[in-house]
């Protein structure tokens, strides 16, 4: 029997937010290399890094973009961290808002020289509806960068979060020599050329020692009167304000020179939160209690091309997972046996034994989970939280061969279960139009269908801008509703009542004739 409670101490859950190219890819390798998980850092984008398995797409080999996220554990000092990867395209955005809320905490990475970008905007929106903690890694230093006084400006009044910088970086791009850390007092030197090692820790103790005077040069003076200045004036680091997501403590450094990232792996296994309670329909469930629950926030396909497997991703939030053991899958009402679930050690898939609250685990999924979905020893619970985001994007779907439509029926259905896209059936007429956040991922769709479905179709503009799910308390306003819009009504895959807008005045008139509707942009699984 594994102790729970010191198990889950050890444990940090956490994912990676940041706009394309600020350096995710770049520093899961660095942390991965810290967690001795792979010795040389290669390139986890490259054919031979660890994520090559989930490489599985042709088209996203083609266009160097991954779509596909995995989960990755590593040990670091006597922490053990699950690191959830999102596709870092936001046309697959919906999947990243998911990922999300199966996490404790995230990592921030800001490209240095650009500063606070869209997509991690929109990604913090997300972590506040959860007041996930944030920590901030300010990237690139080894490049010409902007102020970094401007950059902590910029997170405070843009992400509306306290930043409280733990170290400083001293110069950047070609006169970048290091980071001062404003609490021990200790300046880190920067080595170039050490990114695919572990770097020996330079330190000089004291800002104004002789030997800082000599590393700054002609610096030393200016450099001294900003530190002197960001001391004042910017926020001492406070872990209650962090937990509650209201400060981000900031390192600087480069993540392809793997230099900054030890400071930050240690501040982050140090003060990031342990796995926290989550709330479901029915009551908080804390992760000591002995009993095992979980949700299924992610379904996979194809980790393996040789398997086409499926896999579902669960969040463990409660109890002890051990291999054989039987779980309650609620919506289904039923007890199922899990022999073979499998755990990601580093991008590589092995069967576990054990795993905890915090821990992520993959149950190879024969058309029968969905996400959302809620498994425990038991009790009938269901967790909150996990949307569906209204589509933005809509197409037609027309059959080149109309025999197809049985495969292409059941391929909507499990890519719609994954959450790949959504997919609506018109009461009206025959029609099948399929819904996306993003554009990539109708290719995606026509993809899939070809290549697995064996489903070839035409994907025709659709005159739909938005959708939004229907609900009415009055039965006889719902069927009055249904009768009026019904030319614009449509049933999404779970068979939910979904309004169609043309437009988005289409969408207000309508909203306004009938006040009795609710109509939602976000629907939970
Ligand atoms: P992602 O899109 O966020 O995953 O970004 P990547 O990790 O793929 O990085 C985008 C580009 O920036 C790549 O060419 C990296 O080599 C480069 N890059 C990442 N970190 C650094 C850094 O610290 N310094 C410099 N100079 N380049 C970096």
């Amino acid at each position: 029997m594994i102790n729970l409670t010191a198990e889950l101490a050890k444990r940090r859950t956490f994912a990676i937010i940041s706009h394309p190219d600020a350096g995710k890819t770049t520093v899961t390798e660095k942390l991965l290399l810290w967690g001795n998980a792979i010795q040389l850092a290669g390139s986890v984008k490259g054919k031979r890094g660890p994520h090559a398995k989930s490489d599985w797409m042709t088209m996203e080999q083609e266009r160097g973009i991954s779509v596909t996220s995995s989960v990755m554990q590593f040990p670091y000092k006597d922490r053990i961290v699950n690191l959830l990867d999102t596709p870092g395209h936001e046309d697959f955005s919906e999947d990243t808002y998911r990922t999300l809320t199966a996490v404790d905490s995230v990592l921030m990475m800001i490209d240095g020289a650009k500063g606070v970008e869209d997509r991690t905007i929109k990604l913090m929106e997300v972590c506040r509806l959860r007041d996930t903690p944030i920590l901030t890694f300010i990237n690139k230093m080894d490049r010409e960068s902007r102020d970094a006084v401007e950059l902590l400006d910029e997170i405070e009044n843009v992400l509306k979060i306290t930043a409280a910088p733990i170290n400083w970086p001293l110069g950047s791009g070609k006169e970048f020599v290091g980071v001062y850390n404003f609490y021990t007092d200790v300046i880190h030197v920067y080595q170039q050329g050490m990114g695919h090692t572990i770097p020996d820790d330079i330190q000089i103790k004291g800002l104004d020692s002789d030997e800082a005077t000599k590393l700054l040069g002609s610096y030393a003076q200016d450099i001294r009167d900003q530190i002197e200045f960001v001391r004042g004036a910017t926020h001492q680091f406070d872990l209650e304000e962090y937990l509650a997501g209201r400060m981000t403590p900031v390192f600087f450094g480069t993540a392809l020179g793997n230099f900054g990232v030890r400071e930050m792996l240690d501040g982050f296994v140090e003060w990031a939160p342990t796995p926290r309670a989550r709330a479901t329909h029915e009551r908080l469930v804390e992760p000591a209690e002995e009993k095992f629950s979980g949700f299924i926030f992610k379904i996979q396909a194809n980790m393996d091309p040789k398997h086409r497997d499926r896999i579902a991703f669960m969040r463990i939030c409660s109890g002890t997972y051990s291999q054989g053991m039987k779980m309650k899958h609620v919506r289904l009402g039923k007890d199922v046996k899990i022999a073979d679930a499998v755990t990601f050690m580093a991008g590589d898939r092995s069967a576990v034994d054990e795993a905890i609250a915090g821990d992520i685990i993959g149950l190879h999924n024969h058309g029968t989970i969905q996400i959302g979905d809620t498994f425990t020893e038991g009790e009938s619970l269901k967790f909150t939280g996990i949307p569906h985001f209204a589509p933005e994007l809509f197409r037609r779907i027309r059959l080149k061969d109309p025999l197809k439509m049985k495969q292409l029926q059941k391929g909507l259905q499990q890519l719609s279960e994954e959450g790949s896209t959504q997919v609506f059936f018109p009461i009206n007429n025959n029609d099948i139009v399929v819904g996306a956040v993003g554009v990539l991922q109708f290719e995606v769709v026509a993809y899939r269908l070809k290549d697995e479905y064996k489903v070839e179709a035409i994907y025709e503009p659709v005159s739909v801008t938005t959708a939004r799910w229907c609900e009415c308390d009055d039965a006889k306003k719902l069927e009055e509703f249904k009768r009026k819009c019904a030319e614009n009504l449509a049933l999404d895959g779970g068979g939910h009542l979904t309004y169609l807008a043309p437009s988005r005045v289409n969408l207000s008139l309508t909203q306004e004739r009938h006040p009795d509707v609710v109509f939602r942009a976000t629907r939970e699984h």
